[in-house]
């Protein structure tokens, strides 16, 4: 895996340059823990540059475009992705570990998010809205103008196509700050873009520690708009950091998701999607399904049929296609381990095994499902970010949405019933910003609103509703007589 740029160098301006400071850091390939390349260690002097350029952008020829113009260079790069497909994929699954078919899936999805973006920017429109007479009142759907992105590893393509993709649909120009361990994909996506035609300083990517780039990225006042996907704790620094400039933020935090399997339940539908929403991406999502509400009758036998998917995963370095990889890094894997701990042996229902023969350095922790454990275990109740599940059982109806919407999270939550009517009252009931009846996911959605309620975050990515997210409302009143 070579990129064929520089990932030294970070992208400002529609140029490739060396970082003000000189420093680079290493990106360690979590399947054995070998250097694979260096990037930039961005500071505030390249973040500012980065803020001087998204701004001569807008007001140069990237801000003269019109919508069409701009979905043109959106569908552009989407082809651009696919036709890089194979190399985005390899490269995504050295840096972070994602087995290749995950990693080729979020490749798919970039693509997506520009194509649909790249069809969208031309479809938003204003209204106009009947007042006195003498006057014609309309709206205007405009830009923030420079917004600030900060990508976590997790799933970097994909929330890069989320966010880059809606925000340049609306002709905003952007600074992205993704996230030390994955900055390889960031960096290729800005290259390809400037192959599709993006004019210069429309997107410019500064990676460098959270810290230190992503820190001077919040408090910059020439940014006008702030994505945010990771942790609660960072979540939060960047709203008080948007607050102290007065700009709205979007933040997705992750979760503790419900899914909820009733006594009539279609198990064998079901159970496929139980154990991928927790295993998924080693458990390092966002959305993932990590509790499983289980009504009591039915407790024994799911517990059975889950031990016996879980046994059976494999597991091995992302290279090698399992349907398990490593962790991310070496941290993320001492937060797992951490958690796991405080787990009694009677409270283990069921693990993995990790194979002969792993390497030695990578960050390989197997699949668990929990049980016995009260719905207020903060195992029960904290995101994990690995692959382990926690199975609860519920009495009725009642006890399910209580258990279920007993978390300070609220993302996504499923229900698995045959009862049409059951599904509509808990799609009402479930405190998340998603709800999949007798589904989980939707393969990815791309065109789905997507954000959460509580300490899940606040503002809705993806789908169209990102496109006012990321735009501001101006009203026109003409007074014509
Ligand atoms: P963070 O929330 O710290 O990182 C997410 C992004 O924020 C990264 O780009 C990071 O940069 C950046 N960042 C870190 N500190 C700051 C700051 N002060 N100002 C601005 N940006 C900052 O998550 P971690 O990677 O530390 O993971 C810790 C835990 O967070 C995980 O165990 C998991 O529970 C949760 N998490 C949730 C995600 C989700 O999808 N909801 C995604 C990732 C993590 P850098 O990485 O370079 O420091």
């Amino acid at each position: 895996m070579t990129p064929w740029f520089d990932p030294s160098l970070l992208f400002i301006d529609g140029q490739w340059r060396a970082c003000a400071s000189g420093e680079t850091l290493p990106v360690v390939n979590p399947s054995n823990g070998e250097d694979i390349a260096r990037i930039a260690r961005g500071g505030g002097a390249d973040v500012d540059a980065a803020v001087k350029a998204a701004t001569a952008a807008l007001e140069g020829d990237w801000g003269a475009m019109t919508a069409a113009e701009r979905g043109r260079i959106l569908l552009r790069l989407s082809q651009l992705v696919l036709d890089n497909a194979e190399a985005l994929a390899q490269m995504e699954s050295a840096d972070v570990g994602k087995p290749l078919t995950q990693a080729r899936g979020d490749v798919t999805a970039l693509a997506r998010y520009c194509e649909f973006y790249g069809g969208a920017a031309d479809k938003l429109t204003g209204e106009t809205i009947p007042f006195q007479q003498g006057f014609t009142v309309y709206t205007l759907r405009e830009p923030h103008g420079v917004t600030g992105h900060i990508i976590p590893w997790n799933y970097p393509m994909q929330i890069i196509g989320r966010s880059i993709g809606a925000a340049l649909a609306t002709g905003n120009a952007c600074v992205l700050k993704p996230a030390e361990e994955a900055c390889l994909t960031a960096l290729a996506f800005a290259d390809l873009a400037r192959q599709a035609g993006l004019p210069a300083g429309a997107l410019n990517v500064v990676p460098g520690l959270g810290a230190e780039a992503g820190a001077a990225l919040t408090a910059h006042p020439g940014v006008r708009h702030l994505s945010f996907t990771g942790s609660v704790a960072t979540g939060r620094r960047v709203q008080i950091a948007a607050a102290e400039n007065i700009v709205p933020v979007t933040l997705e935090l992750g979760g503790k998701s419900p899914q909820i399997v009733f006594g009539d339940a279609d198990l064998d539908k079901a159970l496929p999607f139980l154990v991928n929403a927790g295993i998924q991406n080693a458990g390092q999502t966002c959305s993932a399904g990590s509790r499983i509400l289980v009504q009591r009758d039915l407790h024994d036998d799911l517990a059975a049929r889950m031990a016996e998917e879980i046994s059976a995963l494999t597991i091995a370095p992302a290279g090698e296609d399992a349907r398990v990889g490593p962790l991310v890094s070496a941290r993320q894997k001492a937060i797992v381990e951490g958690f796991l701990e405080q787990a009694r042996p009677d409270q283990i229902l069921a693990r993995a095994e990790l194979p002969e023969g792993l390497p030695e350095g990578g960050n390989y922790v197997a699949p668990v499902l929990l049980g016995n454990i009260g719905a207020e275990h903060p195992l029960a109740q904290d995101e994990i970010f690995g692959p382990v599940q926690v199975l609860i059982p519920f009495e009725d109806e009642e006890d399910a949405v209580r258990i279920a919407n007993g978390t300070k999270f609220g993302l996504v939550a499923s229900v698995w019933s045959a009862d049409g009517g059951r599904q509509m009252r808990l799609a009402k009931r479930l405190k998340a910003g998603q709800v999949f009846l007798n589904n989980y996911g939707a393969a990815g959605g791309v065109e789905l609103p997507f954000g959460g309620v509580g300490h899940s975050g606040h503002g809705r990515e993806k789908g169209f509703e990102a496109l006012y997210a990321f735009t501001t409302l101006k009203t026109v009143a003409a007074h014509h007589g």
